[in-house]
């Protein structure tokens, strides 16, 4: 096992992997940026390396910076986290150069997942269904034009490197293709510095189902079930539960084996998401691959009683998985609500600010990830999510009555907050009956 690992990553990620470190005896280093000096991950850690200023590309995204953090400390390992280096290809590929594991899938994995056009055509290859589209890059707009009658409208148009919702336009008719290609691209390459683009069928209200899964060094795959994201603004989720109550127990299986296959077709290593579109009459396609830990993974531990980020540091550690897929049971429903320090009524604004009067809510099934005290000051710098509340039920009705007593007890000022408006949401009709898909908002907004 590791004796000390390097967290290259903030808030309340870094704190969640830092408290999974100390449970396995393992000393931390974190590392911060000059606008995290109060941070809790910068306190929590058993060492901390100031490693830049506030901009992500001097700090938080400087691999140099990181790397000398990890020999000058002794580190023998780097836990990503997700965001900023944890899907970095060039980032894999300096650990193994330098000799530090990166708790993590190799640099051709991340690569090959990376770029979604790519990972498409492996996937075809594999047999596994995807969504109807173009093959390889599209880099202009009239290329674009061209191929969009071979899809069919409505056509969505992604960015080959994206992520977090960013350079997704969707075009409903021929018309609008070479206004909408430009605007997902210059918004592809003002967030990802890659203008790669590529085009698939535009799946009209599916539902985001996404399997989480465990590889080891040795070839064993296993999956923990999925986890249901449909509740989405921009393309970003907000709520997440788990299960989901659209998948039966053939299709849950199915849908497994599928995320197993995808796994073993690009020889994984680590823990990843497989996610899937999901139609209302069953039918599934693959539309990316995660290859880090995702913001909703304690959704599935809390259902599981597995800890994600423990096993993905035994995995790097060269351990064998010690469950197979048959010792993996469900146990009850868990929802996840992301509270955020924005303004639901300015187009969710972020809203940076001191943190006072700061009550959390606790109690049986309740659980903070967060990384927020009374006195901290929110960085503007960074994203704007300052907790993430879970609960775990018996079922999904209990889980929602725990979700919304949670949220009432809920108490932060000192800047704006989505506690409001998550609470509308669980108050709705719709989503009670489990009736929502990725339209959900929208329609929500529209008063349906
Ligand atoms: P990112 O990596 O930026 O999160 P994804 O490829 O995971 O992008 O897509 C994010 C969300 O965008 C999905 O959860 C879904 O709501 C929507 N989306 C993406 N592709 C399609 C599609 N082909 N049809 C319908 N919705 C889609």
């Amino acid at each position: 096992m590791f004796n000390k690992i390097l967290i290259a990553n903030r808030g309340e990620i870094a704190v969640r992997i830092i408290r999974a470190c100390r449970e396995l005896g393992i000393h931390t280093v974190a590392v911060y940026s000059t606008a995290d000096r109060e941070s809790l991950h910068t306190y929590l850690a058993d060492e901390a390396v100031c490693i830049g200023r506030p901009k992500a590309t001097d700090s938080y995204l400087n691999i140099k910076r990181i790397i000398s953090a990890a020999v000058i400390t002794g580190a023998t390992a780097i836990h990503p986290g997700f965001g900023f280096l944890s899907e970095n290809p060039k980032f894999a590929k300096v650990c193994e150069e330098s000799n530090i594991k990166l708790i993590g899938p190799s640099s051709h994995v991340i690569e090959l997942m990376g770029n979604k056009a790519m990972a498409r055509n492996t996937m075809i290859e594999a047999g596994i269904p995807v969504v109807p589209g173009t093959e390889g890059i599209i880099t202009s707009a009239e290329e674009a034009v061209q191929k969009a009658s071979e899809i069919g409208f409505p056509l969505i148009i992604k960015a080959a490197n994206g992520g977090g919702g960013k350079g997704m336009r969707v075009a409903y008719n021929q018309e609008e293709v070479h206004s909408m290609f430009v605007l997902a691209q210059k918004e592809a390459k003002a967030s990802f510095n890659d203008d790669g683009m590529y085009m698939e069928k535009y799946i009209t209200e599916p539902k985001h189902v996404e399997f989480q899964i465990l590889a080891d060094s040795y070839g064993q795959v296993v999956h923990l079930g999925e986890r249901d994201c449909s509740i989405q603004r921009r393309h970003q989720k907000i709520i997440e539960e788990a299960p989901s109550i659209a998948l039966t127990k053939e299709l849950r299986k199915e849908m497994g084996e599928t995320a197993i296959s995808v796994a073993k077709a690009i020889q994984y290593e680590n823990a990843g998401t497989v996610e899937f579109l999901l139609g209302d009459d069953g039918t599934y396609y693959f539309m990316e691959m995660n290859t880090r830990i995702q913001v909703e993974h304690p959704i599935t531990e809390m259902i599981t009683g597995i800890d994600l980020i423990k096993e993905q540091i035994k995995i790097a550690a060269g351990r064998e998985l010690v469950m197979n897929q048959e010792e993996i049971t469900f146990r009850g429903h868990a929802i996840e609500c992301r509270i955020n320090a924005e303004d639901a009524s300015k187009d969710f604004r972020p809203t940076p600010g001191t943190i006072h009067n700061l009550l959390l809510p606790s109690g049986n099934g309740i659980r903070i990830d967060g990384a927020i005290y009374n006195g901290y000051s929110i960085p503007p710098y960074y994203d704007s999510m300052l907790a993430k509340l879970i609960v775990h039920g018996k079922d999904r009705e209990e889980a929602l009555a725990k979700m919304k007593s949670a949220l009432t007890e809920f108490m932060v000022e000192g800047m704006v907050s989505n506690i409001d408006f998550l609470g509308e949401i669980l108050d709705n009709k719709e989503f009670i009956k489990g009736n929502y898909n990725t339209s959900f908002l929208e329609k929500m907004k529209e008063g349906c």
